[in-house]
């Protein structure tokens, strides 16, 4: 089926007489006939759900429904975005590994890896897309466990060369993990370039519309864990499973199983079933928004681009634009982020964003809403000034997401508002 029919039927198939439309479990706990088959479970000799924190059925349909449309063999919901990167990572790198990562990344992603994960005894190393292969090839070591990107970085707007990132990792044994939150799987599906694990904020566009934060990690099933002996936490047995041995026992799914039964169980960034169905009510509209979305903002994107007091636009799909090829070769559309700088510098850029009527501050994109954002003083405050350049974030420079209101509306509103500023 195409991505139209699977946003909105994938993951759910009711039985005669069930509800048509996914029901959510608000339960904890499940019963069982006996206590064999509770047993049975535990030792995951039997498919079902033990207990919320590591799986539901309100959220297992989403999941199968995230999987399906990435075309994966199964995917993990989390809390947030945060925790899928976390676990997406942690899954396969303990303390005195490394992994390497792309700088142009969310900001909050890059202090979750160079803060939080380097006291956890795992290294970031850092590379850009201007390093030659062999520069890249360099970062990596006998303990490098992972290559990680975003398909369009937030908020840079660079694309990744998703082929030539998966070359790369895996000429050195490991796989490619993409953060595929501002494409979403209807602009790019990173797996059909060779990616092995995708990520998403779900809290942007898969929900739509500013309502749930959450997460999740979805597997290719294609990486071959087995292959040069780097990951023992997959391919030998997990005593906290009696001896249970992921790859042996789950095949293609031995990733995204171990996150589940060994990573969730122990870490618990459980997304609520509430929220796994909300998001799903705007899943179901994604491939309709990402359109709209993309169709907007390209022509909010040109008109800002022929503006006298615009200094730059990086919109991936303006002709021009830096990353115009790559975005041509990668996505159907480049969703409705846009970052643009003002020729009078970072004063005229706060005096345009409070000048905005219907586009509103906030600290979010990807919503249904148009709404702007001043990364240097939020979202990346925290960033020293070179770790600001190599995301590619100036102090001028405003994020814009546009919406899928009428698009005269909002290129109106941005016209009064650059007028003001
Ligand atoms: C927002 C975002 C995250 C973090 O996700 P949360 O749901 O806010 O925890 C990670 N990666 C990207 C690209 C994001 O835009």
């Amino acid at each position: 089926m195409h991505i139209e029919t699977k946003c909105i039927q994938s993951g759910y198939e009711p039985k005669s007489g069930e509800p048509r439309v996914l029901p959510i479990y608000q339960s904890t706990t499940y019963k069982y006939d006996s206590s064999e088959d509770l047993g049975a479970l535990f030792d995951l000799k039997l498919d079902g759900h033990m207990y919320t924190r590591i799986s539901n059925p309100t959220v297992a349909a989403v999941e199968a429904k995230l999987s399906d449309l990435e075309g994966g063999v199964g995917a993990l919901c989390t809390s947030s975005g945060q925790a899928a990167n976390f676990i997406a990572l942690t899954n396969i790198a303990k303390a005195g590994d490394n992994f390497v990562s792309l700088a142009s990344i969310y900001g909050g992603t890059v202090n979750l890896f160079a803060v939080t994960m380097k006291k956890l005894g795992i290294e970031v190393r850092f590379v850009t897309p201007d390093m030659s292969d062999e520069e890249i090839e360099a970062r990596f070591d006998d303990r490098t466990r992972a290559l990680f990107g975003e398909t369009i970085a937030n908020p840079a707007l660079t694309v990744l060369d998703i082929e030539r990132f998966a070359g790369l990792a895996h000429r050195k044994g490991v796989p490619l993990m993409v953060d595929n939150t501002f494409a979403t799987p209807v602009l790019c599906r990173p797996f059909e370039f060779g990616a092995d694990i995708v990520i998403h904020s779900t809290t942007k566009y898969l929900d739509g519309h500013a309502q749930t934060v959450g997460g999740v990690i979805i597997d290719s099933g294609n990486f071959d864990w087995e292959k040069g002996g780097k990951y023992p936490e997959l391919t030998t047995p997990d005593d906290s499973y009696h001896g249970v041995v992921y790859t042996r026992d789950f095949g293609k799914a031995a990733y995204i199983t171990k996150a589940r039964v060994q990573m969730m169980r122990d870490l618990g960034m459980t997304p609520a079933p509430m929220n796994a169905y909300i998001m799903n009510l705007g899943t179901e509209t994604l491939a309709l928004r990402m359109e709209r979305h993309s169709e907007n903002a390209l022509k909010v994107a040109q008109m800002l681009k022929n503006h006298p007091k615009v200094s730059f636009v990086s919109y991936p799909m303006l002709e021009g634009d830096s990353e115009y090829a790559l975005a041509k070769k990668y996505l159907k559309g480049a969703s409705g982020v846009i970052a643009f700088g003002l020729k009078d510098g970072r004063a005229a850029a706060t005096k345009f964003m409070d000048s905005l009527k219907l586009a509103k501050i906030v600290v979010h994109v990807a919503d249904a809403r148009t709404c702007v954002l001043h990364p240097a003083s939020t979202t990346h405050r925290q960033l020293t000034d070179e770790q600001l350049r190599d995301a590619g974030v100036l102090p001028e420079l405003v994020r814009l997401s546009v919406g899928i209101e009428n698009v005269e509306d909002i290129i109106d509103d941005v016209a009064q508002a650059l007028a003001n500023a």
